[in-house]
Parts: structure tokens; sequence; C-alpha cells
């Protein structure tokens, strides 16, 4: 590639824009003229505090977060988040819906149990996890505690296209693999949580967006550390926060402002993705997607090659030129490419370049 930079199709930890890692580079020993690195200050200074309170600001203002919304920069990535919820918001003998539509809700699922009875609302596991379920198919009570959802399953490579109405029933998602990749209306939301290690930065800090609402119905017998309030009420920063990753994260909101927000990196996003659906789709049955076409998703694109040992060696071959993390979950097998927003178009084009190419050579 033109500047060293691997094209690089992780499903997470992902690429990060080039311009922040050299931003970050060059501000590393020395920030903002403090003599400090700021992994090196104190969580409770004014230098430190103005990048956190800065980050959560434009976090508000680029995905457009009503009034009533609280921004939490938590630990323990999304999986502490499938207790997490339960935790807070499932009673014993409570019902909660849970929508599977891949490994990550099953194992949300799973943390469900230990609080209350979680029920299955809808599942696309009879059919390999290829479709989101239809809206008529999902099933909840008005009076469960939540409806818990996957928004992009990473592993399979599908994703919602509208989300469930789920009236007075808080709906609760996991966006951890496409939260900033596209415009939501955060107001059909009780509470959002992701990791940030695909579209937000580096690993080690957790979004969640909680409605203020949600957090006078939580459980008060359980761990400080473990309640959102805690976290709400300390501005999150009850405790020491991941301050480098929440510098990262608000350098990565700078470099989407910058890209034109939200609405422009979606754009980008669809264009990105096109290149490789296309591929797949005119390829005469060469390459086969995973997703049904309109599950598709636009960060993860899950194809397969029909022959296991041509499947091999695309892999290597494309491995051999220089295309990085595109064999898929080891729990599946085929192959994967996360076209996450900070994977550049020419990666995408590349790929799509070289898939074309090897139908050629291998037809
Ligand atoms: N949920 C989804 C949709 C994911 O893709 C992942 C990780 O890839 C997780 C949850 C788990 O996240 P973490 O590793 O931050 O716990």
């Amino acid at each position: 590639t033109t500047n060293n930079r691997a094209y690089n199709f992780n499903a997470g930890p992902s690429a990060l824009p080039l311009e922040v890692l050299e931003k970050a580079q060059k501000e590393l020993v020395n920030f903002n003229g403090t003599g400090m690195s700021i992994m090196e200050m104190s969580h409770r200074s004014k230098d430190y505090e103005a990048v956190h309170n800065e980050a959560i600001a434009r976090l508000k203002k680029l995905y457009a977060i009503p009034e009533n919304y609280e921004v939490l920069f938590l630990q323990g990535g999304a999986s502490l988040q499938f207790t997490m919820v339960p935790m807070n918001f499932l009673q014993e003998g409570k019902k909660a819906s849970y929508i599977l539509t891949g490994v990550w809700s099953e194992k949300a699922l799973k943390e469900a149990k230990l609080f209350g009875e979680p029920v299955i609302s809808a599942s696309s596991k009879e059919n390999q996890y290829r479709n989101i379920p239809t809206s008529n198919e999902i099933k909840f009570d008005s009076d469960d505690a939540y409806v818990h959802l996957t928004s992009n399953n990473t592993i399979y490579g599908t994703a919602w296209r509208d989300f469930p109405d789920t009236g007075d029933v808080p709906l609760i998602v996991d966006m951890s693999s496409d939260i900033f990749s596209k415009a939501v209306d955060i107001s059909k939301f009780a509470l959002i949580y992701a990791g940030a290690q695909k579209n937000l930065g580096p690993s080690g800090v957790t979004v969640v967006i909680i409605r203020k609402d949600l957090l006078e119905k939580e459980n008060t017998n359980i761990p400080t550390m473990l309640k959102y309030s805690t976290h709400a009420d300390a501005n999150s920063l009850y405790n020491t926060p991941p301050t480098f990753g929440i510098y990262m994260l608000g350098e990565v909101l700078k470099w989407i402002e910058n890209q034109g927000g939200v609405p422009a990196i979606e754009r980008n996003n669809v264009e990105k993705a096109g290149l490789i659906y296309d591929v797949i789709d005119n390829s005469k049955g060469f390459y086969k997607g995973h997703a049904t076409e309109d599950s598709r998703s636009f960060m993860n694109i899950t194809f397969r090659i029909a022959d296991e040992e041509l499947e091999k060696q695309f892999l290597a071959e494309a491995k051999e030129a220089g295309f990085v993390g595109l064999n898929g979950h080891r729990s599946v097998g085929g192959c994967r490419a996360s076209t996450y927003n900070a994977v550049p178009f020419e990666a995408c084009k590349a790929l799509a370049d070289f898939m074309v190419e090897f139908q050629k050579k291998h037809q």
C-alpha cells in the first residue's frame, strides 16, 4: 500500500484511522505542552477532564443523542454488558425477551439466566443465522423487563435494517460492531452498549448510551461498580477510567466529524461494502455470501468458496498479497472481510479486484 499500512480487514480490534494514530503518536510523550503523556496524567486533572468531557459531548452531538440520555465510558467490554444489563434490570421470576441472531446474542441470553427468566423472542439459528427475524416473528410481552437484540452480527455478517418497535418495553441493543457506522434514531432505544474496538477506538473502553428513566428501574442490591447509576452520577469518573482509550475515542470522533459526520461515514460504508458484495453477486456462484441479501451487514461481509481446497488457497494467496484478517470466525470458518469505518475505500477496492482476479485464475 502507499503508506506501509496493511489492508486490514480484522473483525476486532480493527483498523483505526491513520490520521488518528499519527496524531496520537505526535502527542504521546508531551500532551498539550504538559510535559506528560495523557496516560501519565491524573484523571482528576484539568487537562484530562477536558479530553473526557469533550469526548462525551462530541459523541452526543455526532450521534444526535437526545437530552434524556447519558453517555458512559465503562470497562469489561461488551461481554460485561451481557451481565450488567440483567443484573441491573431483570429481577428473579421476571421475564425479558432475547432475539437470537448469533453467538453474541446467545452469550447475552446465557448471562440473563443467572438473574431472571429470559425468553427467546425469535431466533434465526435454524437458518445458520443467515437472516434477521422479521417483525411478525418477534414476540415479546408488555410486562417484559426489556427486549434485547444484537444490531450487527459480527460472526455471521447480518444486520438489522429496521429495529422493532417495542412500545413501552425498553429496547436494549448490543451495537458493538456497527455503532457509528450509520445514522440511527436513538430515541428507539433504552440502552445501547458497544465495545469501542471496532468503530470507535482501541479496546478497553465500552460505550453505554442509557435513557435516564431506565436508571430509576435499576436493582439496588448489586455491586457498586456494576451499577449504571454509579457511573452516571460520577460522569464516568467514579474510579480511574481507561484514560488513553477515551482520549483515542475522542480523536476517532473528531475524525468522524472531519469526514462529514455519521451520514458521510454511512455513505462511504455502503459504497465500500458494495464493492465486495458486487463481486460476490457477479461471480456466478464462485463466491457464496452467507447472509441472505436483505439481512446483509455493511460491516462484516461473510462468504465462502464452494471448493474447500480453493478456499484455503484463496485465504493463503490473499494473505500473501497483503490482506489481513480475512479468515472467518473460528466458530464458522469461511471468509470474512470487516469493512469498519476506518477501513479505507482503497483497501476495499483492492480486495474486490483481488477477488475478481482470483476467480479468473481458478474458475
Ligand atoms: N458483541 C458483539 C456484536 C461483538 O462483535 C463482540 C466482539 O467481537 C462482543 C459482543 C464481545 O465484545 P468484547 O470483546 O468487548 O467483550
